[in-house]
């Protein structure tokens, strides 16, 4: 059996979730499961419906959740006829369970009630799609995923409790798949033993597929994009980016590192321990290049490029003129690790800590003022982080020509330059 993940961009619209139907329609005797994410940018709709609920701006809250009602409304009436009242009734039963948690106070942490709520994305668009399919003569069997991936209650960022969801997923999936090919379930959301949903981190979903594939021994997984396959480089950055054929499951975990949006970077490991191949795909086009992932390492990769963007270079000095090791620097670490922000780059000399991270102003503020007793602190700020995985000379000039490098640090297979555009 396969997994098949489709995102946010394959199903927002119509005519997208149409062409889902086409594309599966061309796996007819495959047993398939499919892992859906929200619609579009549903998620983050859904995340300033949180926000606006736990500010206790409560009327605000429900008019943006009515928005988000009515966009699902919408691309039921279109998509499915002869189940539509079913299908209302299964959306309606989503959208009353956030409702009435909307019209509550919030007494618990931010964090739960946003898996409560951004949770609903997820069930909405897999509840279309199955129904959808269904009524194009593509049987399947939609699947409440809270009832299987069991997560502890770390809301926003839950880890996910193997034992239990591998005996769930076994006792539960394995029969199903017995009497129909394709089941349709939701990624990036699991619950709790006490029932409550949670998620798993931004961009969870292909991490969902991971899960999926890793306990179904399943012989590859399909993540369904709008671009073909994984790239060199950003198209938007480079006209001239290319698909990368073959990428190992290692370099897929560096390209991730350093920012490269191509696959959440959970999914590698479940993948890996069972050796299973991982191909990305587009959904738009399929005679596009597709890259596949697998242990093996290709021989010949080329310049891989990732851009951050809207970078802050903070310089840590120590006051007393002594040597940043040690002791300040685990301070150092533990205000960073406590305003929940990672560095992108570091860098050390005698008395002075180098450190790069996203702009983030309140964040920015917070540890400069954290950390002032035992440092003195320093801004540069409209910094862009450029990382060149597999960099040759030609590709370096071509890239820091007419820059100004502030900051950088080479490995044998990695350079990052951090540095400012030239009028700035
Ligand atoms: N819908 C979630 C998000 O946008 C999960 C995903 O797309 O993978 O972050
Ligand atoms: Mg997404």
């Amino acid at each position: 059996m396969k997994v098949f993940k489709f995102g946010g961009a394959s199903i927002n619209s119509f005519e997208r979730v149409q062409n889902l139907a086409t594309i599966l329609k061309e796996y007819p005797n495959e047993k398939i499961l499919i892992v859906i994410s929200a619609m579009g940018k549903m998620t983050n709709a859904l995340e300033k419906v949180a926000e606006a609920f736990y500010a206790g701006r409560k009327e605000d809250a429900l008019l943006l959740f009515e928005k988000i009602k009515q966009n699902h409304l919408a691309l039921l009436k279109y998509a499915v006829t002869q189940q539509w009242e079913a299908a209302t009734n299964q959306l309606l039963n989503v959208f009353t369970e956030v409702e009435w948690l909307l019209h509550d106070k919030p007494v618990k942490d931010y964090n739960y009630y946003y898996d409560q709520i951004v949770c609903a994305g997820e069930l909405l668009s897999s509840a279309i799609v199955s129904f959808f399919f269904n009524e194009e003569k593509i049987i399947n069997k939609w699947i409440d995923v809270r009832d299987l991936l069991r997560t502890d209650d770390t809301f926003r960022d839950a880890i996910i409790d193997w034992t239990v969801t591998e005996k769930n997923i076994n006792e539960k999936i394995l029969p199903i798949f017995n009497e129909t090919n394709l089941i349709i379930t939701q990624g990036f959301i699991g619950s709790t033993d006490a029932n409550e949903s949670t998620t798993l981190g931004r961009e969870g979903s292909d991490y969902t597929a991971a899960v999926f594939a890793n306990i179904l021994n399943a012989e590859s997984v399909t993540i369904w994009k709008d671009v073909a396959g994984v790239m060199n480089a950003d198209p938007k950055d480079f006209t001239d980016a290319v698909n990368i054929h073959e990428l190992s499951y290692k370099e897929v975990i560096e390209m991730a590192y350093y920012g490269a949006q191509v696959i959440h970077p959970k999914t590698i490991k479940p993948l890996q321990n069972k050796n299973i191949p991982l191909y990305v795909k587009s959904f738009l086009e399929k005679r596009l290049p597709v890259t596949v992932i697998t242990k093996k390492n290709p021989h010949h990769l080329p310049s891989i490029i990732v851009y951050k963007r809207n970078q802050v270079l903070m310089t840590f000095q120590s006051k007393d003129f002594s040597f940043v090791e040690g002791e300040p620097i685990n301070t150092l670490y533990e205000i960073l690790d406590a305003i929940k922000i990672k560095p992108n780059l570091t860098q050390n000399a005698a008395i002075s800590l180098y450190v790069c991270l996203d702009d983030v102003a309140e964040k920015t503020e917070q540890i400069a003022l954290k950390t002032s007793e035992i440092f003195e602190v320093q801004l540069q700020k409209n910094l862009t982080l450029l990382t060149i995985r597999h960099y040759n000379d030609e590709s370096i000039n071509k890239l820091t020509e007419n820059k100004t490098i502030v900051l950088q640090q080479k490995t044998m297979d990695t350079i990052q330059i951090l540095m400012k555009e030239i009028n700035q």
